[in-house]
């Protein structure tokens, strides 16, 4: 008798009344998984982390021996001992308990701070996910947050969340395209009355440029740069087009420092604009073109509202000097770099949980535990 007392609207109320009183406890946040970055925001406080989506640990015990910032300034320098990772590869999950292990250790970050009542790490999550992961892929992103403590945790498509984040009136009949450029994968979607119409999901993204650039410079001038050289080279003088200031005052330089092939000693090089431009070009050239397919296979009704709004330009890579130009002159369409690119993810997770219709209406996956 108990139990069928117990079941149906009763367990509702109950579950809803603890998560009431948890929600007092303990905060709501929503997280952007990264391949490149980690961002977690927290209602009421804003966005609490911003880090490099890198685990540092003991490659022999797995300890884990740092996360984040401090984890990637060990890429390239680690001794045999120590091995520095980044568990999301290509929008997914490559290395499970490294993903866990930053996930739980950022939750236990944000639940340490002061305030009047103590907190605990049972966080109600919101998770950004590229769209097109497999069901297998989803589980193990989900498994990984209520592992780490989350109590309910609620998967959403990332082109899905980059649009809410950007504040893109996604519940109207009017197509959208938004495309959110990250390091590991780049999203072109879709999206019309809340759900996402067409998608494409491609591992081009701004870690192939920087790539692009480590090739450059070992074919060019027999230079052997590391990855964050090379980042460093690409964010400071790259670009898709040439740009206003370099139209001014000539290409821009920069110099890197690296190891010549040949002698082993270290060199300097000067990079100029023009050649990080070629260097990555080819990059650039590809998302373009996966852009422009993905609009050839839009329904022609979605094409014209596509035209009227233009295209939202998302992610670390859409900062790219000239990309939106770029992209613009190829697609004779408006594109429109998101306001804060890099947040929008985090923000429209964060967002949906605040929204429990919008959220019903968004979510793929996700529940009580
Ligand atoms: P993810 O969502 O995969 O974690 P982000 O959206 O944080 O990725 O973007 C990271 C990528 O953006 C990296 O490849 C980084 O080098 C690139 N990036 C960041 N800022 C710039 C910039 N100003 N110009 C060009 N690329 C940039
Ligand atoms: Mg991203």
């Amino acid at each position: 008798m108990l139990v069928e007392k117990l079941s149906g609207s009763d367990t509702i109320q109950s579950i809803k009344m603890i998560n009431k009183i948890l929600s007092l406890i303990t905060h709501d946040v929503g997280i952007d998984l990264g391949t490149a970055n980690t961002l977690i925001m927290v209602r009421g406080q804003g966005i609490v982390v911003r880090e490099p989506s890198v685990v540092a640990r003991a490659r022999k015990s797995k300890q884990i021996l740092a996360i984040g910032e401090e984890a990637r300034r060990m890429l390239g320098k680690t001794p045999g001992t120590i091995e520095a990772i980044r568990p999301l590869q290509g929008g997914v999950i490559a290395d499970f308990d490294a993903t866990e292990a930053m996930l739980k250790y950022w939750i236990k970050r944000i639940h340490s701070g002061g305030g009047w009542l103590p907190k605990i790490p049972r966080p109600r999550v919101a998770i950004g996910i590229p769209a097109g992961v497999t069901e297998v892929e989803r589980r193990a992103v989900q498994e990984a947050a209520l592992a780490a403590g989350a109590r309910e945790a609620f998967l959403i498509e990332e082109p899905m969340a980059s649009a809410i984040g950007a504040g893109l009136p996604i519940l109207e009949a009017e197509g959208q395209i938004i495309v959110d450029i990250g390091g590991g994968t780049s999203e072109i979607a879709v999206i019309s009355l809340g759900g996402i119409v067409i998608n494409r999901s491609i591992r081009i993204a701004g870690d192939e440029m920087t790539e692009a650039v480590v090739n450059f410079a070992r074919t060019k001038y027999g230079l052997i740069i590391g990855e964050i050289t090379a980042e460093e080279l690409k964010i400071s003088i790259g670009s898709a087009e040439p740009f206003p200031k370099e139209k001014e005052k000539g290409a821009l330089v920069h110099v890197a420092r690296g190891r010549d092939m040949e002698t082993g000693l270290p060199k300097s090089v000067k990079f100029t604009s023009t050649e990080i431009r070629e260097a990555i070009s080819d990059v650039v050239q590809q998302i373009v073109f996966n852009i422009s397919e993905l609009i050839e296979e839009t329904p022609p009704e979605l094409v014209s509202d596509l035209i009227k709004h233009g295209l939202v330009m998302t992610g670390g890579g859409g900062l790219l000097r000239g990309l939106p130009e770029l992209v613009a002159e190829k697609i004779k369409m408006p594109v429109w770099l998101a306001d804060r690119a890099q947040e929008t993810v985090v923000r429209g997770c964060a967002i949906v949980l605040e929204k429990p219709e919008l959220l019903k209406r968004v979510r793929v996956v996700g529940g009580l535990r």
